[in-house]
C-alpha cells in the first residue's frame, strides 16, 4: 500500500508550496528542494543554545546565517536582476515586486506575511520590510531588545543580491518587544548604523524612518 502523503497548500491562492513524502522522510518545496519542519520551542532553542555558546556575538552569528541563506536563497533560484538601464524609480518597483515573490513561499510555509516599502529607494537607497508575525519574536517574547537578527539577515542577503552591492539591515521595532509587528531597515552600512545607533538611543521607528527618508 502506497504510504499516505499531504501537501502544504497556500489557502487563499490554493496554490501548492511543499509536499511530504512520507516513504522517504522528506518534505520538499515544487521545484524538489528538500525543506524541514521546525517548531517554535526549536527556534527558541536554537537561539538560547548560540546565545550559550557566542554569549553577544550569537546575534552576528544569526545575521550572518541568514545573510548567507537569503543570499543564496535569491542566486539558487536564478532570481531576474533589476534592469540597469531602468530608472532607479524603476529599478525600486523591479526590487519591491521580486522580493513580494521571492517572500511568497516563506508566508506559505509559517514565516507569516511581510510587505515591503521601496518608497525611499530612489532617494536614499532605503528598504523597509514589515514582517506580521515572526516566528523568532513568538519564540522570544518579552525580550527587553529585537530579537530577529535571523530574518534581518535574510533581508540583507535578498536586498544586496537585487541590489548588487552589499546591504544591511536593521531591526527597529519588533513584536517580542511589544510592537505590532517586526520592521527592518534595509540599505547602505553607514545609513543602517546610524539607524542602529538611534535605536539603541530610544528613537521611535517612525522617527528613524523620518530621518532615513
Ligand atoms: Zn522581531
Amino acid at each position: 500500500m502506497a504510504p499516505p502523503s499531504f501537501s502544504g497548500r497556500r489557502r487563499a491562492a490554493g496554490e501548492e508550496l511543499w509536499k511530504c513524502d512520507l516513504e522517504q522522510g522528506l518534505l520538499r518545496t515544487n521545484d524538489g528542494t528538500r525543506v524541514t519542519a521546525l517548531s517554535a520551542d526549536w527556534i527558541g532553542m536554537l537561539h538560547i543554545s548560540l546565545i550559550e555558546s557566542f554569549g553577544e556575538t550569537a546575534q552576528d552569528v544569526l545575521y550572518r546565517g541568514g545573510y548567507e541563506w537569503g543570499l543564496r536563497d535569491m542566486t539558487r533560484g536564478h532570481r531576474q536582476l533589476p534592469t540597469r538601464s531602468g530608472s532607479t524609480d524603476a529599478m525600486a518597483t523591479e526590487i519591491k515586486a521580486a522580493l513580494e515573490t521571492w517572500w511568497g513561499p516563506f508566508a506559505g510555509s509559517g514565516w507569516s506575511a511581510c510587505s515591503f516599502d521601496l518608497s525611499q529607494w530612489e532617494r536614499r537607497g532605503i528598504a523597509f520590510a514589515d514582517l506580521k508575525n515572526s516566528v523568532v519574536a513568538a519564540a522570544l517574547e518579552g525580550a527587553d531588545q529585537p530579537v530577529c537578527h535571523l530574518c534581518a539577515g535574510l533581508f540583507a542577503g535578498a536586498v544586496s543580491y537585487l541590489a548588487r552591492a552589499e546591504r544591511h539591515a536593521v531591526e527597529i521595532e519588533c513584536r517580542a518587544l511589544g510592537h505590532a509587528s517586526c520592521r527592518f531597515a534595509i540599505g547602505p552600512g553607514t545609513e543602517i548604523d546610524s539607524a542602529e545607533s538611534w535605536r539603541q538611543q530610544g528613537t521611535s521607528a517612525a522617527e528613524i524612518a523620518r530621518r532615513l527618508s
